[in-house]
This record gives structure tokens, C-alpha cells and sequence, in this order.
């Protein structure tokens, strides 16, 4: 059975594969290697999954193989076979997978050193966005996305002159700083742990080339040193202005602070209805009482914290728990 089990998934025939794995105890011969199925590519700061063999993909899903074990190194991460469709630019494939209704999760969360939020991002007419097609899927999917990173600027070390990492922007800070709002509003229930980057990426003018005392790890020297931080030159010229910058914050954190009242109503939940209309009396509380109640309740989501107190500059008059 399981030579049969290899013939279906080199034909590709998930239906086949699926049956064939039913009564299989052991795994296929053929040893699968992610390469061989997926590519992953970068050009210009932005990472890319080819899906090569389409059909042999989807019955090797099907036929349960050992995806986990199947990874392409892509740079700072390692990607899944189910991960990289996910996140490839190819909807249909991912149509597919859908269909064969697979227990594809949950979703690794990747190291806070990660390029994965490059897969969102794309380049058309000389100007950098994200991919809002592509991260509703991947937020539909229920991708580990909070930590996904983007290389946003080069650093370099003022002393021994070496480059030893890349300054990360988070999924938020991308489509704060380009003005995405629509890609905001995807953001803000994620609750995105907040960089060093989102109060200026949101409220401040953006310098291009900036300083920043660091440790280098090639200077053999204890100390800091001066680092200079250069966004890099395809996304200089697509930052948006502070307006549009603005308003794509006040969107991400407009859409956090809703989440993070629902997560307090459904923890909460009945007894804290009981509780009111015990202390009510009976009488009915009006809904007003109860979201003030939960806006107390909830957990300040990351951004608001990293606006550190100037959250009224994105909503002014709406917050009335801080
Ligand atoms: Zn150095
Ligand atoms: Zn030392």
C-alpha cells in the first residue's frame, strides 16, 4: 500500500492519495524533499513561493504526509509546504487546499528575527504595498502573522563600518508607513506586537537616515555604538505623507481596541452580565454602562501602549479608559 500511496501522490491524484493513506501504516518510499514542490524566492525585499508541482502538492497533503518536515529555507525563516501556499500569490491553489478541508493548523509562530511579512509585500510602478488580498487569506488562514517582519532599513555600524542586521518593521508598521488603511484595519485586531517604529511610523515625520546607539557584534567592543539606520531606497519613496500615515494608524487602532472589548465580552461573558443586573437591581443596564465596563475590563492592546499616551492624536475624544 504505501508503494500505491507513492504512485498517487506522484500523479497527483489527491482523492487516491487521501484512500490510499487510510490504509497505509507506513510512510511513502519516496523520500520528499520541499524543494522539489515549492520554491522560494527573493528579489528586492520581497519573498515569493513558487508552488512547482501543483497537483502533487495537494495529494501529498491529502495523503497526510509529514509536512512539518518538509521545509525550504528562506533566508531568516523556514517556511511549511502549507505555510508557503498560504502565503504564495497563488489564490487558486489555496482554493484547492481549502477543498480538501485538511487540519492544516496551528501555525507555527516564526522567531522575532523573520522576513515573513515579505510575502505581503509587492511592487507595482515603482511604488512598495502590501498585498491586502494577500494578508486577508493569510489572516483567514489564521497564519501566526504578530511576528512577521519586513527589512525596512539597512544598519550600520559607525565604528567597524559592518552591516551585521536589518531594522525589522512589523506587519502594522508596513501599512502604517505606507498608508494603507485598508491593510490597517486587518492589522489592528491581530494585536501586532508594537515596535520601536510605530509611534514614529504613526504620529512623527519620518526621517530617511537616522542614528541609534546599539550594540555591534563585529566590534568585539562591550559598549554601544553609533549605528546609522537607512530605509532603503525602494521604500523611501512610497512612505506616505503624516496624514495618510495617521489615519491608517487611528484604523489599526480603532479595529484593536473593538477586539480587544469583544476578547474582554466573550471572557467575561455571562457572569458579568449577572453581576450587573444584580447590581442593577433587576433593571435592565443600558448598553452604554456595559461597553464602559468592558473597555475596563479589556487588555490594552500592544499599539495602544505604543503610542505611549498620545492615542488622542489618532482618535481624539473616543477613549475613555486611558
Ligand atoms: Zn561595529
Ligand atoms: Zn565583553
Amino acid at each position: 500500500m504505501a508503494y500505491l500511496l507513492d504512485v498517487a501522490i506522484l500523479i497527483g491524484d489527491a482523492e487516491l492519495a487521501r484512500c490510499c493513506a487510510q490504509h497505509c501504516t507506513r510512510w511513502p518510499l519516496r523520500r520528499w524533499r520541499g524543494e522539489e514542490l515549492v520554491r522560494i524566492m527573493e528579489d528586492n525585499l520581497q519573498l515569493r513561493a513558487e508552488i512547482r508541482e501543483k497537483d502533487v502538492l495537494l495529494a501529498a497533503l491529502a495523503g497526510g504526509l509529514e509536512l512539518e518536515h518538509l521545509n525550504s529555507f528562506s533566508w531568516a525563516s523556514e517556511v511549511s509546504l502549507a505555510e508557503a501556499i498560504v502565503r504564495s500569490a497563488d489564490a487558486e491553489l489555496w482554493h484547492r487546499v481549502q477543498g480538501l478541508q485538511l487540519q492544516l493548523g496551528p501555525w507555527p509562530a516564526h522567531e522575532d528575527y523573520n522576513y515573513m511579512a515579505e510575502f505581503f509585500v509587492e511592487c507595482s510602478g515603482g511604488q512598495v504595498r502590501l498585498s491586502w488580498e494577500r494578508l486577508h487569506r493569510a489572516k483567514k488562514a489564521g497564519l501566526a502573522l504578530s511576528s512577521s517582519r519586513a527589512r525596512a532599513a539597512s544598519c550600520r555600524c559607525q565604528r567597524c563600518g559592518s552591516s551585521p542586521w536589518w531594522f525589522l518593521f512589523s506587519l502594522l508598521d508596513v501599512a502604517i508607513l505606507f498608508g494603507q488603511s485598508d491593510c490597517a484595519r486587518l492589522c489592528g485586531p491581530m494585536d501586532i506586537e508594537a515596535t520601536e517604529d510605530t509611534l514614529k511610523a504613526s504620529l512623527e515625520a519620518t526621517p530617511l537616515v537616522w542614528e541609534d546607539e546599539r550594540v555591534c557584534e563585529f566590534c568585539g567592543f562591550c559598549g554601544w555604538t553609533s549605528f546609522q539606520i537607512r530605509i532603503t531606497d525602494l521604500w523611501a519613496e512610497s512612505i506616505a505623507s503624516l496624514p495618510e500615515r495617521q489615519a491608517a494608524a487611528a484604523e489599526a487602532l480603532r479595529t484593536a481596541l473593538q477586539a480587544s472589548v469583544r476578547r474582554a465580552a466573550s471572557s467575561a461573558g455571562f457572569g458579568l452580565f449577572q453581576a450587573m443586573r444584580s447590581w442593577a437591581r433587576g433593571e435592565s443596564v443600558p448598553t452604554a454602562v456595559v461597553e464602559l465596563v468592558l473597555a475596563f475590563a479589556a487588555n490594552p492592546p500592544s499599539l495602544l501602549q505604543a503610542l505611549q499616551g498620545r492615542e488622542g492624536e489618532l482618535l481624539p475624544g473616543q477613549l475613555t479608559n486611558s
